[in-house]
């Protein structure tokens, strides 16, 4: 027993050490030698940094070339696990906010990281919303606890890594030839996610038809105000060999019924983005849209992920997992929990310029699963 539990933490420490770089002293110093009895503490440390977007990211309302970060790390028994807030500004989440929220999680308290369940509940409650603060705890103790017992996440909840899928590429609203010098750039993906609602969808899709004739999903952030029209679109967008709408309409609760009739006679699915953020929100939009698209950074982490999951399928829901831009942590975690879903967009590590991690890759347009323990990254 005391031989292979030694075995199975030297396996996790050996391949840690790849991932730690200049903190393998502290990971041999803290782990090894001591055995199987410990009385170690977990702690947890944070520190800001900012996203440098390789193109400038613009939406509805505003344009950026930076997104903030919190990088966070919790080390156990001289093993590491890392975490990341991502904070576009619009969700309201920032260095500040994380900050404060993280110093006051007290991981002291709690006898080993192997207690996930009752550690996350308990930093869920810690302060209302906070959720990428809240995600990037629940990231770095999936991360830490898989490095423990040696195995990735995925392999730890049973999932096939063959079953992951394609992730979706973003083409932007822009000019045709833009358009069309973007869907170029694209060509290592197997499916281009549109962004519509801005009065030339039409144009948009017959531009990109133009040049490629790979499925698209589209993203229309709410930007369509009348539900026949809406109809109308989706009728046509199908024949164009798109294979589901993002965010049709508006999420507001007035639109609901508008939304729930687009649905009910779409021929294509219709998923949820803007108008859902945690576990409680999935209940309420049965009926209303096919699917949700699930976000570490909205719903606070894997735990809640998962659980938002088994309720859409329990439904019968399509389920997206989507992300921000963020940095290979965020987006190796996501992808650990992506056999589970219908479709990704998991493009958010290729947006920056300097990633702090080399994690999942996307192989061939789909995610590409590795076997390094935990989320699957190295920092780098
Ligand atoms: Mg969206």
């Amino acid at each position: 027993m005391n031989n292979r539990r030694d075995f199975i933490k030297k396996s996790g420490l050996i391949a840690g050490a790849a991932f730690v770089g200049g903190s393998l002293n502290a990971c041999s110093a803290g782990g090894s030698k001591k055995g199987h009895q410990t009385n170690a503490k977990m702690k947890l440390t944070f520190k800001p940094y900012d996203l440098q977007l390789k193109h400038t990211f613009t939406i509805a309302s505003s344009s950026r070339t930076t997104t903030p970060v919190m990088l966070v790390e919790i080390e156990y028994d001289g093993v590491i696990g890392y975490g990341e807030a991502a904070m576009p500004p619009y969700l309201g989440e920032s260095h500040e906010t994380a900050a404060k929220f993280l110093s006051m999680v007290k991981l002291e308290q709690f006898a080993s990281p192997y207690l996930l369940e009752d550690i996350l509940v308990y930093v869920d409650s810690v302060m209302p919303g906070n959720y990428a603060a809240k995600a990037s705890v629940d990231i770095a103790l999936h991360d830490l606890l898989g490095k423990l017992v040696g195995q990735p996440l995925h392999k730890m909840w049973g999932l096939d890594a063959s079953k992951t899928p394609s992730t979706s590429f973003t083409i932007g609203i822009d000019e045709p030839d833009v358009v069309r010098q973007k869907v170029e750039e694209a060509a290592p993906y197997n499916i281009l996610k549109v962004k519509l609602g801005r009065g030339n969808d039409k144009e948009m899709i017959s531009t990109i038809r133009s040049v490629t004739d790979k499925p698209l999903c589209v993203d229309v952030n709410q930007g369509w105000k009348d539900k026949h029209e809406a109809l109308e679109l989706t009728h046509w967008l199908k024949e164009q060999g798109v294979v589901f709408v993002e965010q049709p309409m508006s999420k507001a609760k007035e639109a609901m019924d508008d939304m729930a009739w687009l649905t009910e006679n779409s021929p294509l699915p219709t998923i949820a983005d803007e108008a859902l953020q945690t576990v409680d929100d999935v209940l309420p939009l049965k009926g209303v849209y096919s699917g949700i698209n699930i976000k570490l950074m909205k719903c606070g982490g894997l735990r809640a992920a998962r659980k938002m999951m088994t309720l859409a399928r329990a439904m019968d829901m399509k389920v997206m997992i989507g992300c921000m831009t963020a940095t290979s942590c965020a987006i190796s975690a996501a992808s650990q929990i992506s056999p589970l879903v219908d479709w990704a967009d998991l493009d958010g590590n290729l947006l920056i310029s300097n990633d702090v991690f080399e994690g999942v890759k996307v192989i061939d347009g789909k995610v590409t699963l590795n076997e390094h323990p935990g989320i699957g990254v190295v920092k780098l």
